[in-house]
């Protein structure tokens, strides 16, 4: 398996679609259940597009993906296409949620987090929008997201959950922002992935689950690859700090030729403080809903 995912590009047609899926269900399925996550490896089938535009269908995949891995083989060989087909469940869940819930399209589904007041800075969006928040990992994601049109979903969570619950911005202007540069822009899936972020949507996910992006980081991108590849200016790093450039003392940052602010901006907002400031948010919006 690369370590390092080549640069996605989506040749059109069917004939790709389906030489995608081979190529997936051949070397990558059987170790998608524990390499799904990691955004430094290509260990994910990246059939979105294809998906999202009917150039293949679901039950294309599913079938090729269970006659490939059949019912009676052990279950622990079969983790793999088990845990891909719930992904492909997903994608059919919110198109479900979308049709018989249309007003999710403008508003959350939880009727009692309707009323959150965001902050909605522009400059910090802008941030966003243009990976130079000084979280590495967010950064990253967002110049894969402006440069090819395709993130991890991984890459997705953080860096939605960056949007919302670190910077407090509506997530429909992340939503937008996605609709506008994804190549599988999707409605359905786009707003049922922000929502789950938010909190505010059908799922079980609470809205105090905030993470914290340097931990995912570290967790997701342990030697730092995928950040080394979108933030150049940064790959001079070893492994500890490239997570976390902000905690270099000035003496380090000169010894390695990076000077925060200069070459790379401190992070726009404090991780701890802003978690708390979110959770408050998020209280006055469900105590005042009545
Ligand atoms: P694989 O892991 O190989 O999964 C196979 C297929 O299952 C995908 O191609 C996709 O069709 C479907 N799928 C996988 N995960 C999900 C999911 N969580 N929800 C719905 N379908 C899923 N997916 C889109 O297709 N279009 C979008 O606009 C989109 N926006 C998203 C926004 C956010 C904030 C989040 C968190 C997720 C979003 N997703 C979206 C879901 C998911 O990130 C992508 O489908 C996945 O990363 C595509 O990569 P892949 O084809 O390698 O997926």
């Amino acid at each position: 398996m690369n370590r390092i995912p080549t640069l996605p590009v989506f040749p059109a047609g069917e004939a790709e679609a389906h030489r995608r899926l081979g190529t997936f269900i051949q070397h990558s399925i059987e170790a998608y259940d524990h390499q799904r996550d990691r955004m430094d490896l290509d260990g994910t089938s990246r059939l979105s597009p294809y998906l999202r535009f009917g150039v293949l269908s679901p039950r294309q995949a599913a079938v090729s993906a269970e006659v490939a891995l059949p019912r009676e083989q052990p279950a622990e060989d079969r983790a793999g296409v088990d845990s891909w087909i719930n992904e492909l469940i997903w994608r059919d869940f919110y198109i479900y949620i979308l049709y018989h819930f249309p007003e999710v399209a403008r508003t959350s589904f939880k009727i009692n987090l309707r009323g959150i007041r965001w902050r909605n800075d522009s400059a910090e969006f802008e941030a966003w929008c243009t990976g130079q928040t000084g979280y590495p990992i967010v950064d990253a994601a967002m110049r894969q997201l402006n440069a090819t049109g395709w993130i991890h979903n991984r890459a997705r969570m953080i860096v939605a959950s960056f949007l919302i619950k670190d910077l407090l911005i509506d997530w429909r202007w992340g939503e937008k922002w996605f609709m506008q540069h994804l190549v599988d822009g999707d409605p359905a899936a786009n707003n049922g992935g922000w929502q789950w972020t938010a909190g505010t949507g059908t799922d079980a996910a609470p809205y105090f689950r905030i993470f914290n992006p340097t931990t995912q980081s570290r967790k997701f991108d342990p030697q730092g690859d995928f950040i080394r590849r979108w933030v150049p200016e940064l790959a001079g790093l070893n492994n500890t700090h490239i997570h976390e450039p902000s905690r270099l003392s000035l003496t380090e940052q000169h010894s390695l030729g990076i000077v925060l602010n200069r070459d790379y901006p401190m992070p726009i907002v404090d991780h701890r403080i802003a978690r708390e400031r979110t959770l408050a948010a998020y209280a006055r919006a469900r105590e005042t809903s009545g």
